[in-house]
């Protein structure tokens, strides 16, 4: 691997010129801008625990390309014990970092890819795959962080990619050359996009044949002429600005990943990274792996985050004098309630997978859809409980610099002081990070990231084999089965 670790990946990405714009003005260097350092700080944790003992296991995999070892985020899944161990590592990561970490996205797009690309090539005598694994083996080699690009803006909702009065409202081919492809568009929501090495485009859902044009799939250098970024905002991002490290309440890490829009203005891509092209029964089969590996990672992830929540809840009831109270432990029970239940669905959609046509291996979607939903409801609820038991505090908390300002410090110290023993700058310390991980930006993440909610009722409306069921329902009520 060349490179090892997390200082190693922020250097890095100072070798590499992304166009990046925040606030309307550009960023030149992402490892060290207030707004984005936090997110390549929480992304080089993927690095840095592949170099220590204790982890090594989990963050690293043999590949079956070269037989090297690899970054785990650079990985096909060859069995279910590789999901599993994926899923344990991303909760030991949301533990580490309490936020997103981002090379998930990347890492499932290559698996969503590399099984889909195998099935074309099957059906139509393609070479897809092995252009695909000659990019991926570079992409293990020197352990790069991919970006995986799926949600196009979309433009009128009732309309599919080819009747949108503006094309570019999903990412599409304008040229076929001889020597490659020339796309535009956009996506949105590109979580790690700018602290990424590569890109990888996929399509956003299923397409028919007049969709042709916008059924494939192909990777570029995230520095690519024509290539813009606009990365979006944080709740509190301001905070950071002004230095209140405090405030901010996870001083070393962003809220969520650091998203941002990316925008291709007539970009080439040479046909080597061109890995489908206008096999367009294949949009629904990408997207469909990819959702439900990125939809299996949030009870892990997520998990991690709501053991923080959890740890940081029942510390401020110690340093508030609640801790004992009856109604305090009953609520931390559920808290731990919440998070481990989702934890076991991460882990029975791993323990359920199976080998695709390819070898590599799939979660179980179904489970995996049931446990992105339950996100979308237990992280809230847990968020909802952090909330009660933390107070109204966390909300109206006056600012790090009254707390050391020499007119009035010594009046905040005073009046959100509790139990004797604990510094009074822990407790509002503790309190600024519950106020950071329960806010705006970090629970819409929740609900949205990996599929709004109604995307997983969807699958598991279309998955839960309604027929069979009423089979089932029929012969214990006695009622004779009718042959089709
Ligand atoms: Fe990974 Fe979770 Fe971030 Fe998705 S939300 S990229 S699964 S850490
Ligand atoms: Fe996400």
């Amino acid at each position: 691997m060349k490179i090892k670790t997390g200082s190693e990946y922020m250097e890095s990405l100072k070798q590499v010129k992304p166009l990046i714009y925040y606030m309307g003005k550009k960023i030149e260097d992402v490892t060290t801008h207030p707004a984005t350092a936090p997110h390549v700080r929480a992304a080089a944790m993927t690095y840095s625990l592949a170099v220590q003992e204790e982890y090594r296991d989990l963050a690293t995999a043999t590949s079956h390309l070269t037989g090297n070892t690899i970054g785990r985020f650079t990985h096909i899944h060859q069995n279910v014990e590789d999901l599993i161990k994926k899923v344990k590592l991303l909760r030991v990561l949301g533990q580490k970092t309490g936020t997103c970490f981002q090379r998930c996205v990347g890492f499932d797009g290559i698996n969503a890819t590399y099984s889909t690309v195998y099935e074309i090539d099957q059906k139509y005598g393609t070479n897809y795959l092995e252009r695909f694994k000659k990019w991926l083996i570079r992409i293990q080699d020197e352990n790069l962080m991919v970006v995986g690009a799926m949600t196009d803006p979309k433009g009128d909702r009732s309309k599919g990619p080819a009747e949108q009065e503006d094309p570019d409202q999903y990412v599409h081919i304008v040229d076929r050359r001889d020597d490659g492809i020339v796309i535009r568009g956009a996506k949105l929501h590109m979580t790690g996009a700018v602290n990424s090495h590569e890109i990888l485009i996929m399509p956003t859902t299923a397409m028919n044949e007049a969709s042709r044009d916008y059924a494939f799939i192909c990777s570029v250098p995230i520095d690519a002429p024509g290539i813009t970024m606009i990365f979006g905002r944080q709740a509190n991002d301001s905070r950071r600005d002004l230095k209140e490290t405090i405030d901010v309440g996870k001083p070393s890490f962003g809220i969520v990943g650091g998203e941002a829009v990316i925008v291709f203005e007539d970009v080439f891509i040479p046909w080597e990274n061109v890995f489908m092209d206008g096999e367009t029964e294949f949009s629904g089969l990408v997207v469909h792996r990819f959702a439900a590996h990125h939809r299996a990672n949030y009870g892990a992830c997520k998990t991690g985050l709501m053991d923080v929540l959890t740890g940081a809840v029942t510390y401020l009831a110690q340093a508030q004098g609640t801790a004992k109270g009856s109604h305090v432990r009953d609520k931390v029970t559920e808290m731990i309630h919440l998070s481990e239940t989702l934890y076991s669905s991460s882990i029975a959609c791993s323990v359920e997978g199976v080998p695709t046509p390819s070898g590599a291996y799939m979660v179980d979607t179904m489970l995996a859809n049931v446990c992105k939903h339950n996100v979308t409801r237990f992280h809230f609820e847990v968020a909802r409980l952090a909330v009660d038991l933390a107070g109204g505090f966390i909300a109206t908390l006056p600012s790090e610099h009254d707390l050391r300002s020499e007119d009035v410090g010594h009046l905040v110290k005073k009046y959100f002081s509790g139990v004797a023993g604990i510094p009074v700058e822990d407790r509002i310390k503790i309190g600024r990070l519950i106020e950071a991980m329960t806010g705006g930006t970090a629970m819409v993440e929740s609900m949205h990231g990996a599929g709004s909610p109604q995307a997983q009722r969807i699958m598991i409306f279309r998955e839960g084999n309604l027929n069979e069921k009423i089979k089932l329902a029929k012969a214990l009520a006695g009622i004779p089965q009718k042959e089709k």
